[in-house]
C-alpha cells in the first residue's frame, strides 16, 4: 500500500492480521491533519498532531518509511527512492492529496506556502519566531478560516481573501453565514470577498500583494522583524485554495486518472487488475447527483477505505458517494454543512427550496441556553432533502450527522417532520419544538 495518511492507516487495522499487508509512507510521520491549525496557535506542542506508528504496526501491518519513486504495473514492482525494488500482489494507491498553488506571478518568492504537511507548519510558525508580523491566507474555507483566527490570536495581522462572496462557501449558504463573518471581523481578522489574488509582487520577498478587484495589500511593517536582508521580509502568503491529488507517480502509467483523481468504481477498484485507489486520491461522485465532485476530506477517505477492505475480506461493499459533512468552528460559532449547499444545487440546475428554523440548545429557561439555526435545503419537486446547515454556540457535528444519514436515505421532508425526538431541560428546547422538525415543516409549508 502507498500512503499512510487516514485512508492507508484504516486499511492496516482491517487487513493487517489477516493478510501480508506493507504500508510504504514518505512522509516522517502520519498527521493529524485536522489539528494543524491548533498547533499553530500553540493550543498544543506540534509533536501532538503526529499519529503513532504502532497505529500500522500494532495492527500487524510492515511500515517502510521511504518514497514510493516508480511503479510498474505489468511487473506488479514497486521502485522506492534508494531504488530498491518490491514485488506485490495487490497495490493500493493511498497517497492523498496536496495543496492546490494557483499559477499566479509571484508564487515562487520566500513565504509562500500551502498548509499540509509538517513542514508547512513549522515553516509558518518559524517565520512567526522571526519576526513576521503580516499574513495573508488565501481561501475562507475551513481551513483558510482555522488557520486564519489561529494567527490572529497569535498577533499576527491577518487578511482572509475569497473570490466567492460569503465565509465557508461549500460549507453554509450566505445568508446563514452573516453572524459568522461578523464574528471574524470582531475577533480581528481583516475579511475580503468577492476578491481573487492575482499577483504576489516582490523581489524576493513579497511586499503586497494585488487583488482582482484593484486592492492592494502591503506588507511594509518591518519593526521586529528580525529578517533583513537585502529586502524586508515582513509577511507570508498562506494559499488554502483547496487540493489536488497526488498522483505524479502515475502521469505516465496506463492507470485512469481524470482531473479530480485516479478514476475508481464503487469497490475502490482501478482499471487495472489488483490496483485499488482511496482517499483524497481519488476522483469519486457526489452521493445525491452521482456526479463527480470534491470530497478530500478524512470523513470520505476513512469509509472509502472501509470499502475496499470489506471487499478484500470477501464482504462485498459498495461506496456511496460524498457526502461532505463537515464542520468547523469561528470564535463563538460551531458550523456544520452536509449535501448540497442552496448555491451548489443551483449550480448543478437542481431548483430547491429551504426551510429555516431557530431554537434554543436547551430550554430557554435555563441558564446557559444559546441560540442554534439550521437551514434544509430540498429538492423543490420532490422535497428530498439534499442538504442541511447549522450555525450555533453548541457543538453541532450530531445533528449533521443525523442529517447526513436522512440524505443518504433519501428522506423526504414529510419523513423528516415525523422524527421522534428526545428532551430535556439541559440538553435540547422544550418537548412542544424539535430543530429538524420545524425546519421540515417549514420546507413544507413553501
Ligand atoms: C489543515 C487541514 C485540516 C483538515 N481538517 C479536516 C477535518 O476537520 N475533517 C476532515 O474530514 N478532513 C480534514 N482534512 C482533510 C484530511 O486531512 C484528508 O482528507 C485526509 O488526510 C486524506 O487521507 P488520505 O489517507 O487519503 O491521504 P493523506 O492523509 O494525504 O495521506 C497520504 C499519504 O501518502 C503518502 N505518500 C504520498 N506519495 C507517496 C509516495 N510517492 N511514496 C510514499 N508515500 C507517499 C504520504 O506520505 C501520506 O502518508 C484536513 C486537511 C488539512 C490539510
Amino acid at each position: 500500500m502507498v500512503g499512510g495518511g487516514p485512508a492507508g492507516i484504516t486499511l492496516a487495522k482491517m487487513l493487517g492480521k489477516k493478510k501480508s499487508v506493507a504500508i510504504i509512507r514518505s512522509e516522517d510521520y502520519s498527521m493529524i491533519y485536522c489539528a494543524m491549525p491548533y498547533a499553530v496557535e500553540g493550543l498544543f506542542p506540534v509533536e501532538k498532531t503526529f499519529k503513532k506508528d504502532t497505529l500500522v504496526t500494532d495492527a500487524g501491518a510492515d511500515l517502510i518509511r521511504a518514497t514510493v519513486s516508480n511503479v510498474d504495473f505489468e511487473n506488479k514492482k514497486i521502485q522506492l527512492d534508494d531504488d530498491s525494488n518490491l514485488s506485490y500482489e495487490k497495490l493500493i494507491i493511498a497517497t492523498g492529496a496536496s495543496p492546490f498553488i494557483p499559477p499566479i506571478k509571484g508564487t515562487g518568492l520566500t513565504g509562500v506556502t500551502g498548509f499540509k504537511t509538517e513542514t508547512d507548519m513549522r515553516n509558518i510558525m518559524g517565520y512567526i519566531e522571526e519576526g513576521v508580523k503580516n499574513v495573508i491566507v488565501v481561501g475562507a474555507g475551513a481551513i483558510g478560516v482555522e488557520l486564519a483566527l489561529s494567527l490572529n490570536k497569535k498577533g499576527l495581522k491577518v487578511h482572509l481573501v475569497d473570490m466567492v462572496g460569503s465565509l465557508l462557501p461549500n460549507m453554509v449558504d450566505s445568508e446563514m453565514a452573516v453572524s459568522i463573518q461578523q464574528e471574524l471581523v470582531r475577533s480581528g481578522v481583516n475579511l475580503h470577498l468577492n476578491a481573487k489574488v492575482v499577483e504576489l509582487h516582490g523581489k524576493e520577498f513579497i511586499k503586497h500583494t494585488i487583488l482582482d478587484n484593484g486592492d492592494k495589500i502591503h506588507f511594509d511593517d518591518i519593526e521586529n522583524c528580525n529578517i533583513t536582508s537585502k529586502e524586508s521580509f515582513s509577511g507570508i502568503v498562506v494559499f488554502a485554495t483547496g487540493m489536488k491529488p497526488e498522483i505524479s507517480l502515475f502521469q505516465e502509467s496506463k492507470l485512469e486518472i481524470d482531473r479530480d483523481g485516479i478514476v475508481v468504481n464503487q469497490k475502490m477498484e482501478t482499471n487495472l487488475p489488483d490496483v485499488y485507489a482511496v482517499g483524497d486520491c481519488t476522483q469519486f461522485y457526489n452521493g445525491i447527483t452521482k456526479k463527480t465532485y470534491s470530497g478530500k476530506l478524512a470523513t470520505n477517505a476513512v469509509p472509502m477505505a472501509k470499502t475496499l477492505g470489506f471487499n478484500l475480506l470477501g464482504q462485498e461493499r459498495k461506496y456511496q458517494g460524498f457526502y461532505n459533512g463537515a464542520a468547523t468552528k469561528v470564535g463563538k460559532y460551531y458550523i456544520g454543512g452536509t449535501g448540497l449547499s442552496e448555491r451548489i444545487a443551483k449550480d448543478h440546475g437542481i431548483e430547491t427550496i429551504c426551510g429555516y428554523s431557530e431554537v434554543t440548545t436547551k430550554f430557554p429557561i435555563m441558564p446557559g441556553a444559546k441560540r442554534i439555526h439550521l437551514k434544509l435545503i430540498a429538492e423543490k419537486e420532490t422535497k428530498r432533502i439534499f442538504g442541511a446547515q447549522i450555525v450555533s454556540e453548541e457543538p453541532v457535528t450530531d445533528k449533521i450527522d443525523l442529517l447526513t444519514l436522512a440524505i443518504q436515505n433519501n428522506f423526504a421532508a414529510e419523513q423528516l417532520t415525523k422524527l421522534s425526538y428526545s428532551a430535556q431541560p439541559y440538553q435540547s428546547f422544550y418537548p412542544a419544538a424539535n430543530l429538524i422538525v420545524l425546519a421540515a415543516e417549514d420546507v413544507l409549508k413553501k
